[in-house]
């Protein structure tokens, strides 16, 4: 080939590189992007942790997870791969424990199972939407917050009746039993008629097809579900509330959150965090915020 041949063929794979098919809509919204790999750490002088010493037993850590809330913690039903942000923030912190991600076995627990699960040992820790509170904290540990989330609701994107918590006396408002948001509705406004799931997926559902009018519990699941069905759902309403999410882990072994929380502030230094937010919850619309500040207590 000549030279001159070269440069028409280097130019024609560049066109076709730089420009979509004829006709190829622009893509809208946030776009995935790649997701960062976490560096394994040697924690071999990581000592006085019984979490960590039984799972080095084991050969792997045990992580208690969601597996139905878009973007955060979601389960491949074909592969059994979980994924989202809760996932990365789990695997990274695992890094930094001497685990690579393929030593790490998710879990799903549901939002009323969570402070049991941590207790029986059940999972080493905990990463789903898991509300820092000091309730909760007379029965676990939590290291964080990593991220701030708010309570909000979910309607049908036809309702024009729902447009914050005070319009929802009468109707029919589906939660997570054992969530802070179901807690807060059930002591905040007596008149909801007040709906208890296992899981959001099922409250959604049941939003979808007409059996409840609303779905409450933090923005961040709820425009995960919103981003997937965006013609049928919406996100409506103010933050009524703070849920700074931790993770969760055994009450008493504070060198396990004491390292969780060295491993979240690695991983927010390193940029590790905004990346993997870019890639999994940012993807329901929101630009990655600065993450709150970790409270050593
Ligand atoms: N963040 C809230 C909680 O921990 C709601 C989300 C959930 O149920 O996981 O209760």
């Amino acid at each position: 080939m000549t030279r001159k041949w070269v440069l028409a063929a280097a130019a024609l794979i560049a066109l076709l590189a730089g420009c979509g098919k004829e006709g190829t809509p622009p893509p809208k919204g946030p776009q995935p992007s790649a997701l960062p790999s976490y560096q394994v750490r040697d924690a071999a002088g990581l000592t006085g942790s019984p979490t960590l010493d039984a799972a080095r037993a084991r050969g792997h850590l045990v992580v208690g997870a969601k597996e139905d809330q878009p973007y955060l913690g979601e389960k491949n039903p074909a592969t059994g791969e979980y994924s989202g942000f809760d996932i990365e923030i789990a695997k990274m912190v695992g890094a930094d424990l001497g685990f690579a991600p393929d030593r790490i076995e998710f879990r799903t627990i549901a939002s009323a199972n969570r402070e049991t699960a941590l207790q029986n040992g059940q999972v080493d820790y905990y990463v789903g939407t898991y509300t820092i509170n000091d309730n909760r904290k007379k029965l676990v540990g939590f290291a964080g917050p990593y991220y701030l989330a708010g309570q909000s609701l979910l309607v049908r994107g036809n309702d024009d009746t729902i447009h914050g918590p005070q319009d929802l006396n009468g109707k029919k408002v589906c939660s997570a039993a054992g969530s802070t948001p179901y807690q807060r509705i059930q002591k905040q406004y007596p008149d909801v008629q007040l709906i208890g799931y296992d899981t959001y997926s099922a409250c959604v559902d049941n939003l979808i097809t007409g059996q409840v009018d609303a779905v409450t519990t933090d923005n961040t699941i709820l425009m995960g579900y919103a981003a997937k069905v965006p013609d049928e759902l919406k996100v409506v309403g103010p933050l009524f509330s703070q849920e700074p999410y931790g993770i969760g882990t055994p009450k008493d072994d504070t060198v396990l959150r004491g390292a969780l929380n060295d491993a979240l502030a690695h991983h927010e230094e390193n940029g590790d965090w905004k990346r993997a937010y870019d890639a999994t919850l940012g993807l329901s619309g929101v630009p990655a915020p600065a993450p709150p500040p970790i409270d050593r207590y």
